[in-house]
């Protein structure tokens, strides 16, 4: 059985969400609460806890998710300008959502380090 979050009903449709992006791995679409004027998850299908909780037989998707979201980038318009990849895990990590995801953040000049 798969396990089922508030990412995979996103995904499915079940929770509306404003898409930017599906192929047969992956789903970005924009985050609820942006932080910048573009900040969009790119989240796996397949449901991955943790980036630490990521196996051996993952390698491939961790390659794509990276080279997904440099395409993801380039639709947004942030390419160019620059942006910053984040994945959060865990508490101190200030991961909020027990589904592996990527935040694709730009569209501004960002601060470092962050919070
Ligand atoms: P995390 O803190 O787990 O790395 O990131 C979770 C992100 O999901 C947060 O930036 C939060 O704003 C976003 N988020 C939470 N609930 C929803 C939702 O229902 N729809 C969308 N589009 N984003 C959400």
């Amino acid at each position: 059985m798969s396990m089922e979050t508030l990412f995979t009903k996103i995904i499915s449709g079940a929770i509306p969400s404003d898409k930017v992006y599906e192929d047969d791995e992956f789903c970005a679409f924009k985050d609820i609460n942006p932080a910048a004027p573009v900040h969009v998850l790119l989240v796996p299908k397949k449901v991955i806890p943790e980036i630490g909780a990521a196996a051996e037989c993952d390698e491939g998707l961790l390659g794509r998710l990276l080279l997904t979201a440099n395409k993801v980038a380039e639709q947004l318009g942030i390419a160019e300008s620059g942006f910053r990849y984040i994945i959060n895990s865990g508490a101190h990590g200030g991961q909020e959502v027990p589904h592996l995801h990527l935040h694709i953040i730009g569209g501004r000049q960002l601060g470092w380090p962050p919070g």
